[in-house]
């Protein structure tokens, strides 16, 4: 039988929202709505020392004042990651119980970077890490006499490919390209992929809709999901919004100006408006309700390749 359509909204309360951030929120909203599937709207605060009570309710207030609805989640505690800590335990034994996890102490700015979502530019893996291939009594000698390690799942040498709704084909061999992750930081936090992939998998989520910096981790998400005895979501990557002298990819730590300061000066309606234009969905902005633009929502009219704000004179002063 076909597994209801589920689909959800995923952001760490680390700041405000920004544009590339609100356009994810509107195109996962579409997607599920159009579907008639059940919104979830989790709260990833698993990081308590870079998150904060006040931009999750932040974030909440943006979501309603833009028209996009969920079913199901935050504030309810259930949905806030910071609650789902035995959650994520049960998955590590289960996966320590296969073998597939081991100890690693190397550097805390690699340990650190994979507590959150990767960003470019943020090393999670050093493929020639020592700590992969220590004999167990190196490890246990270690273990007794060192400061406490991070946690690593073994990735298989094997290629695993996952169909996403927007990008296609994506398979990328598991241990050579993706790496081997942590799952569990040293200070007892567990990882980002682990908490998504197991959030995921137990929310029943069946459609993860976000911006395409994440695609290269949809399959060891889906890897880590199958390994641990659930059905991977369909994953549907979608263009992200650069802007700034350089054409940077638009992210809290940038500086973008953030939903906050647009909340002044916008109408809601012109906001949709112009993300919707932005991503192809309207030939010229114009103010509308997300729920005026299901009729004319379509994935294959939205592009692939990264969007520039640069050029968008009525966007001039947002960024
Ligand atoms: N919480 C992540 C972020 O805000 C997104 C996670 C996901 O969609 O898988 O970057």
């Amino acid at each position: 039988m076909d597994r209801p359509y589920v689909g959800r909204f995923a952001p760490s309360p680390s700041g405000y929202m920004h544009m590339g951030n609100l356009l994810a929120m509107l195109l996962a909203w579409l997607d599920c709505r159009v579907h008639d599937g059940r919104m979830i709207f989790r709260m990833e605060d698993l990081d308590t020392a870079r998150t904060s009570p006040e931009y999750a309710r932040a974030l909440a207030e943006d979501l309603q004042w833009l028209g996009l609805d969920w079913d199901e989640g935050y504030p309810d505690p259930a949905y806030c990651q910071s609650n789902r800590t035995d959650l994520y335990a049960e998955a590590f034994h289960a996966l320590e119980d296969r073998g597939l996890v081991y100890p690693c102490w190397c550097s805390r700015a690699q340990r650190l970077a994979a507590a959150s979502a990767p960003h470019p530019g943020e090393a999670v893996h050093d493929p020639n890490c020592p700590c992969s291939r220590m004999t167990d009594a190196q490890r246990t000698a270690r273990l007794s006499s060192d400061r406490p390690p991070a946690w690593k799942a073994r990735t298989p040498d094997e290629t695993f490919s996952v169909m996403d709704g927007h990008y296609g084909h994506f398979a990328q061999n598991l241990s050579r390209a993706g790496g081997d992750f942590i799952i569990r930081r040293a200070d007892g936090v567990y990882a980002y992929q682990l908490a998504v992939s197991v959030d995921d998998m137990r929310m029943g989520v069946t459609r993860v809709v976000r911006g395409r910096d994440l695609l290269s981790s949809a399959p060891r998400q889906a890897w880590l999901i199958r390994t641990l005895g659930g059905t991977p979501p369909g994953y549907c990557h979608l263009p992200l919004l650069t802007g700034g002298k350089n054409g940077e990819k638009l992210s809290k730590r940038l500086g973008s100006r953030s939903t906050q300061a647009m909340r002044r000066e916008y109408d809601p309606r012109a906001l949709v408006g112009l993300l919707a234009y932005l991503a192809d969905l309207l030939p010229a902005p114009e103010p509308l309700w997300p729920r005026e633009l299901l009729p004319l929502f379509d994935w294959a009219k939205v592009p692939t390749e990264d969007i520039s704000l640069e050029n968008i004179p009525a966007l001039s002063h947002i960024n």
